[in-house]
Protein backbone atom coordinates (compact mmCIF):
# COMPACT_ATOMS: atom_id res chain seq x y z
CA UNK A 1 0.00 0.00 0.00
CA UNK A 2 1.41 3.03 -1.08
CA UNK A 3 1.45 5.35 2.32
CA UNK A 4 -0.49 8.77 2.03
CA UNK A 5 1.31 11.19 0.35
CA UNK A 6 0.76 13.89 3.14
CA UNK A 7 3.33 11.78 5.20
CA UNK A 8 6.48 13.38 4.62
CA UNK A 9 9.23 13.29 6.75
CA UNK A 10 13.49 13.30 7.35
CA UNK A 11 15.56 10.98 7.80
CA UNK A 12 18.90 11.16 10.06
CA UNK A 13 20.89 12.79 7.92
CA UNK A 14 18.94 15.74 6.77
CA UNK A 15 17.41 14.71 3.60
CA UNK A 16 13.25 15.25 2.97
CA UNK A 17 11.72 12.66 1.96
CA UNK A 18 8.79 13.17 -0.88
CA UNK A 19 6.17 10.50 -2.44
CA UNK A 20 8.33 6.73 -2.29
CA UNK A 21 10.69 7.74 -4.86
CA UNK A 22 12.35 11.19 -4.00
CA UNK A 23 14.61 12.84 -1.52
CA UNK A 24 15.28 16.66 -1.39
CA UNK A 25 18.94 17.85 0.09
CA UNK A 26 20.41 15.31 2.32
CA UNK A 27 22.06 11.82 2.01
CA UNK A 28 19.66 8.94 1.08
CA UNK A 29 21.27 5.77 -0.71
CA UNK A 30 17.34 3.98 -1.73
CA UNK A 31 15.90 7.68 -3.70
CA UNK A 32 16.58 9.65 -6.18
CA UNK A 33 18.51 12.70 -4.40
CA UNK A 34 16.89 16.44 -5.55
CA UNK A 35 19.65 19.07 -4.46
CA UNK A 36 17.99 22.17 -4.20
CA UNK A 37 21.12 24.77 -4.17
CA UNK A 38 24.42 25.03 -3.61
CA UNK A 39 24.59 26.18 0.16
CA UNK A 40 26.95 23.68 2.23
CA UNK A 41 23.77 23.00 4.43
CA UNK A 42 21.50 21.57 0.90
CA UNK A 43 24.83 19.53 -0.92
CA UNK A 44 24.95 16.68 1.71
CA UNK A 45 23.42 14.56 -0.92
CA UNK A 46 26.46 15.27 -3.78
CA UNK A 47 28.78 15.36 -0.22
CA UNK A 48 27.88 11.54 1.11
CA UNK A 49 26.25 9.74 -2.51
CA UNK A 50 26.00 6.34 -2.18
CA UNK A 51 23.50 3.73 -3.52
CA UNK A 52 23.20 3.71 -7.34
CA UNK A 53 20.54 6.00 -7.80
CA UNK A 54 20.77 9.70 -9.13
CA UNK A 55 20.90 12.77 -7.51
CA UNK A 56 19.06 15.83 -9.80
CA UNK A 57 19.99 19.32 -9.80
CA UNK A 58 20.01 22.26 -12.09
CA UNK A 59 23.52 23.19 -14.35
CA UNK A 60 24.45 25.99 -12.04
CA UNK A 61 23.65 24.06 -8.70
CA UNK A 62 26.15 21.54 -9.95
CA UNK A 63 28.66 23.90 -11.19
CA UNK A 64 28.39 25.82 -7.82
CA UNK A 65 28.63 22.47 -5.52
CA UNK A 66 31.71 21.73 -7.50
CA UNK A 67 33.30 24.57 -6.49
CA UNK A 68 32.26 24.39 -2.87
CA UNK A 69 33.52 20.86 -2.71
CA UNK A 70 36.49 21.05 -4.99
CA UNK A 71 35.93 17.63 -7.01
CA UNK A 72 33.01 16.60 -9.36
CA UNK A 73 31.31 14.41 -7.83
CA UNK A 74 29.99 11.86 -10.39
CA UNK A 75 26.07 10.13 -10.67
CA UNK A 76 24.46 13.86 -11.37
CA UNK A 77 21.80 14.27 -13.49
CA UNK A 78 21.52 18.26 -14.20
CA UNK A 79 17.80 19.58 -15.07
CA UNK A 80 16.48 22.64 -16.10
CA UNK A 81 13.62 24.54 -14.96
CA UNK A 82 10.48 23.25 -16.24
CA UNK A 83 11.69 19.98 -17.79
CA UNK A 84 9.45 16.71 -15.99
CA UNK A 85 11.47 13.95 -14.71
CA UNK A 86 9.64 10.40 -13.96
CA UNK A 87 11.17 7.71 -11.63
CA UNK A 88 8.64 5.08 -11.17
CA UNK A 89 4.57 6.94 -11.26
CA UNK A 90 6.36 9.96 -9.75
CA UNK A 91 7.04 13.23 -12.03
CA UNK A 92 9.42 15.78 -10.03
CA UNK A 93 9.26 19.24 -12.29
CA UNK A 94 12.21 22.03 -11.13
CA UNK A 95 10.82 25.70 -11.06
CA UNK A 96 13.01 28.58 -10.30
CA UNK A 97 13.48 29.79 -6.82
CA UNK A 98 15.14 33.59 -5.61
CA UNK A 99 17.84 32.87 -3.48
CA UNK A 100 21.55 32.16 -5.50
CA UNK A 101 22.84 31.49 -8.90
CA UNK A 102 21.09 27.54 -9.60
CA UNK A 103 17.98 27.70 -6.88
CA UNK A 104 15.20 25.84 -7.41
CA UNK A 105 12.27 24.61 -6.06
CA UNK A 106 10.46 21.12 -6.85
CA UNK A 107 6.64 19.94 -7.68
CA UNK A 108 6.87 16.24 -7.17
CA UNK A 109 3.62 15.04 -8.79
CA UNK A 110 1.97 11.47 -8.17
CA UNK A 111 -0.85 9.35 -8.40
CA UNK A 112 -2.06 10.70 -4.92
CA UNK A 113 -1.68 14.20 -4.80
CA UNK A 114 1.37 16.45 -5.17
CA UNK A 115 4.10 17.60 -3.17
CA UNK A 116 6.03 20.98 -3.56
CA UNK A 117 8.91 22.06 -1.64
CA UNK A 118 10.58 25.61 -1.65
CA UNK A 119 14.38 24.67 -1.13
CA UNK A 120 15.90 28.42 0.25
CA UNK A 121 13.91 30.95 -1.42
CA UNK A 122 12.94 34.73 -1.11
CA UNK A 123 10.57 37.19 -2.58
CA UNK A 124 10.04 38.84 -4.93
CA UNK A 125 10.39 36.62 -7.76
CA UNK A 126 9.95 33.21 -6.68
CA UNK A 127 6.84 31.91 -8.09
CA UNK A 128 4.47 29.88 -5.63
CA UNK A 129 3.82 26.21 -6.13
CA UNK A 130 0.22 25.11 -5.49
CA UNK A 131 0.02 21.85 -4.47
CA UNK A 132 -1.30 19.47 -1.46
CA UNK A 133 1.53 19.31 0.40
CA UNK A 134 4.17 22.45 0.68
CA UNK A 135 7.50 21.65 2.38
CA UNK A 136 8.89 25.25 2.92
CA UNK A 137 12.50 26.58 4.65
CA UNK A 138 11.85 28.77 7.84
CA UNK A 139 15.04 30.63 8.43
CA UNK A 140 13.15 33.87 9.51
CA UNK A 141 10.31 32.42 10.53
CA UNK A 142 9.67 33.43 13.75
CA UNK A 143 7.44 36.81 13.60
CA UNK A 144 10.61 38.84 15.13
CA UNK A 145 12.29 38.65 11.48
CA UNK A 146 9.84 41.53 10.18
CA UNK A 147 11.34 43.21 7.68
CA UNK A 148 10.41 46.91 7.46
CA UNK A 149 9.85 48.68 4.28
CA UNK A 150 12.82 49.13 1.90
CA UNK A 151 14.83 48.43 -0.57
CA UNK A 152 18.56 47.01 0.17
CA UNK A 153 19.47 47.55 -3.66
CA UNK A 154 18.97 50.95 -3.37
CA UNK A 155 20.44 51.43 -0.22
CA UNK A 156 23.76 49.59 -1.42
CA UNK A 157 23.79 52.34 -4.77
CA UNK A 158 23.54 54.99 -2.83
CA UNK A 159 25.74 54.16 -0.30
CA UNK A 160 28.39 53.26 -2.52
CA UNK A 161 27.96 56.19 -5.06
CA UNK A 162 27.58 58.41 -1.57
CA UNK A 163 31.53 57.40 -0.59
CA UNK A 164 32.98 56.71 -3.61
CA UNK A 165 33.79 60.28 -3.48
CA UNK A 166 35.93 59.77 -0.54
CA UNK A 167 38.30 56.63 -2.28
CA UNK A 168 37.53 52.87 -2.93
CA UNK A 169 35.08 51.19 -1.13
CA UNK A 170 35.17 47.42 -0.12
CA UNK A 171 32.38 45.21 -0.29
CA UNK A 172 32.48 41.90 2.03
CA UNK A 173 30.19 38.75 1.91
CA UNK A 174 29.48 35.45 1.57
CA UNK A 175 29.62 33.49 -1.81
CA UNK A 176 26.86 34.59 -3.96
CA UNK A 177 25.84 37.53 -1.74
CA UNK A 178 29.08 39.23 -3.52
CA UNK A 179 28.30 38.34 -6.72
CA UNK A 180 24.53 39.52 -6.32
CA UNK A 181 25.98 42.98 -4.95
CA UNK A 182 27.96 43.27 -8.10
CA UNK A 183 25.21 42.84 -10.40
CA UNK A 184 22.91 45.19 -8.25
CA UNK A 185 25.87 47.77 -8.94
CA UNK A 186 25.54 47.33 -12.97
CA UNK A 187 24.97 50.38 -15.04
CA UNK A 188 24.11 52.52 -11.67
CA UNK A 189 28.22 52.87 -10.24
CA UNK A 190 30.80 54.04 -12.56
CA UNK A 191 33.77 53.03 -11.07
CA UNK A 192 36.71 49.56 -11.54
CA UNK A 193 35.58 46.94 -10.06
CA UNK A 194 38.06 44.27 -8.37
CA UNK A 195 37.43 40.84 -7.38
CA UNK A 196 39.58 38.75 -5.33
CA UNK A 197 40.54 35.75 -6.86
CA UNK A 198 37.73 33.79 -4.62
CA UNK A 199 35.30 36.20 -5.81
CA UNK A 200 36.33 35.82 -9.23
CA UNK A 201 36.52 31.96 -9.32
CA UNK A 202 32.41 32.18 -8.36
CA UNK A 203 31.64 35.02 -10.91
CA UNK A 204 32.99 33.38 -13.21
CA UNK A 205 30.25 30.15 -12.62
CA UNK A 206 27.80 33.07 -12.70
CA UNK A 207 28.84 34.45 -15.77
CA UNK A 208 29.23 30.97 -17.38
CA UNK A 209 25.23 30.80 -16.46
CA UNK A 210 24.05 33.89 -18.15
CA UNK A 211 24.16 35.81 -15.27
CA UNK A 212 24.76 39.75 -15.86
CA UNK A 213 28.06 40.95 -14.31
CA UNK A 214 29.41 44.31 -15.15
CA UNK A 215 33.12 44.05 -16.41
CA UNK A 216 35.60 43.99 -13.77
CA UNK A 217 39.22 43.17 -13.15
CA UNK A 218 41.12 40.98 -10.68
CA UNK A 219 42.62 42.22 -7.68
CA UNK A 220 45.61 43.72 -7.49
CA UNK A 221 46.51 46.47 -4.38
CA UNK A 222 48.08 49.04 -6.06
CA UNK A 223 44.84 49.38 -8.19
CA UNK A 224 42.72 49.63 -4.90
CA UNK A 225 42.56 53.34 -5.75
CA UNK A 226 40.66 56.27 -6.58
CA UNK A 227 36.90 55.41 -8.10
CA UNK A 228 37.23 51.83 -7.25
CA UNK A 229 34.91 49.21 -6.04
CA UNK A 230 36.87 45.91 -4.12
CA UNK A 231 35.03 42.65 -3.36
CA UNK A 232 36.07 39.98 -1.03
CA UNK A 233 35.17 37.29 0.96
CA UNK A 234 33.62 37.81 4.07
CA UNK A 235 36.64 36.16 5.77
CA UNK A 236 38.17 39.08 5.14
CA UNK A 237 36.35 41.98 6.41
CA UNK A 238 38.88 42.28 9.26
CA UNK A 239 41.29 43.30 7.22
CA UNK A 240 42.67 46.76 7.28
CA UNK A 241 41.69 49.01 4.48
CA UNK A 242 42.25 52.21 3.04
CA UNK A 243 38.45 53.63 2.22
CA UNK A 244 35.36 52.35 3.28
CA UNK A 245 34.34 49.16 4.32
CA UNK A 246 30.70 47.37 3.24
CA UNK A 247 29.73 44.74 4.74
CA UNK A 248 26.74 42.03 3.41
CA UNK A 249 24.59 40.50 6.08
CA UNK A 250 21.55 38.12 5.71
CA UNK A 251 19.76 39.91 8.67
CA UNK A 252 20.00 43.12 10.48
CA UNK A 253 17.21 45.07 12.28
CA UNK A 254 18.04 48.06 9.99
CA UNK A 255 18.37 48.28 6.33
CA UNK A 256 21.83 50.54 6.79
CA UNK A 257 23.61 50.03 9.91
CA UNK A 258 26.82 52.13 10.72
CA UNK A 259 29.62 50.30 12.17
CA UNK A 260 33.46 50.45 12.45
CA UNK A 261 35.55 51.80 9.32
CA UNK A 262 31.96 51.68 7.03
CA UNK A 263 28.65 50.14 7.33
CA UNK A 264 26.51 46.87 7.30
CA UNK A 265 23.50 46.42 4.75
CA UNK A 266 21.33 43.89 4.94
CA UNK A 267 20.84 41.95 1.84
CA UNK A 268 18.78 38.78 2.01
CA UNK A 269 18.47 35.56 0.21
CA UNK A 270 15.47 34.62 2.16
CA UNK A 271 11.83 35.75 2.78
CA UNK A 272 10.69 36.86 6.11
CA UNK A 273 8.23 36.02 8.09
CA UNK A 274 5.49 38.01 6.42
CA UNK A 275 6.84 36.55 2.54
CA UNK A 276 6.31 32.86 4.40
CA UNK A 277 3.21 33.23 5.47
CA UNK A 278 1.99 34.99 2.21
CA UNK A 279 3.60 32.08 0.33
CA UNK A 280 1.36 29.77 2.08
CA UNK A 281 -1.64 31.89 1.47
CA UNK A 282 -1.74 31.43 -1.67
CA UNK A 283 -0.11 28.46 -2.34
CA UNK A 284 -3.50 27.15 -0.68
CA UNK A 285 -1.86 23.78 0.66
CA UNK A 286 -3.95 20.74 2.77
CA UNK A 287 -0.34 20.52 5.38
CA UNK A 288 2.67 22.51 5.42
CA UNK A 289 5.83 20.81 6.66
CA UNK A 290 8.72 23.56 7.95
CA UNK A 291 12.20 22.57 7.67
CA UNK A 292 13.73 22.32 11.20
CA UNK A 293 17.48 20.50 10.26
CA UNK A 294 18.36 23.71 8.38
CA UNK A 295 16.51 26.11 10.55
CA UNK A 296 15.94 27.16 14.55
CA UNK A 297 12.60 28.15 13.78
CA UNK A 298 10.69 25.37 12.01
CA UNK A 299 8.20 24.71 15.04
CA UNK A 300 7.30 28.26 15.31
CA UNK A 301 6.74 28.83 11.78
CA UNK A 302 4.76 25.35 12.06
CA UNK A 303 2.52 26.74 14.86
CA UNK A 304 2.50 30.53 13.20
CA UNK A 305 0.89 28.56 10.13
CA UNK A 306 -1.81 27.06 11.71
CA UNK A 307 -2.98 30.22 14.44
CA UNK A 308 -2.63 32.48 11.41
CA UNK A 309 -4.07 30.53 8.55
CA UNK A 310 -5.62 27.65 9.52
CA UNK A 311 -3.24 25.30 7.71
CA UNK A 312 -2.50 22.16 9.33
CA UNK A 313 1.65 22.67 9.43
CA UNK A 314 4.21 20.51 10.97
CA UNK A 315 8.00 20.95 11.69
CA UNK A 316 10.32 18.55 10.52
CA UNK A 317 11.33 16.24 12.59
CA UNK A 318 8.16 16.00 14.04
ZN1 LIG B 1 20.56 28.70 0.95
Amino acid sequence: MHPPIEDVSINSKGAILIGSEFAADGPCSERTLFVSHAHSDHIGGLRRRGGSRETLCTPATYDLACHTLGYRPSGVRTVGYSKPVAYGEEILTLYPATHILGSAQALVETRFGSVAYTGDFKQPGTPILGADVLIMEATYGAPIYRREVGDAEVALVETVEKHLHDGPICIYGYTSKVQEALAILRGFIDAEFLLDSACDKVAKIYLKHGFKLPKYNLLDQEKAEGRSVVFKSLSKARERFQGTKILLTGWAPSLVTRVEGGYMIRLSDHADYNQLLNYVEEAKPKVVYTDGWRSSYAKVLAKEIENRLGIKAHPLPR
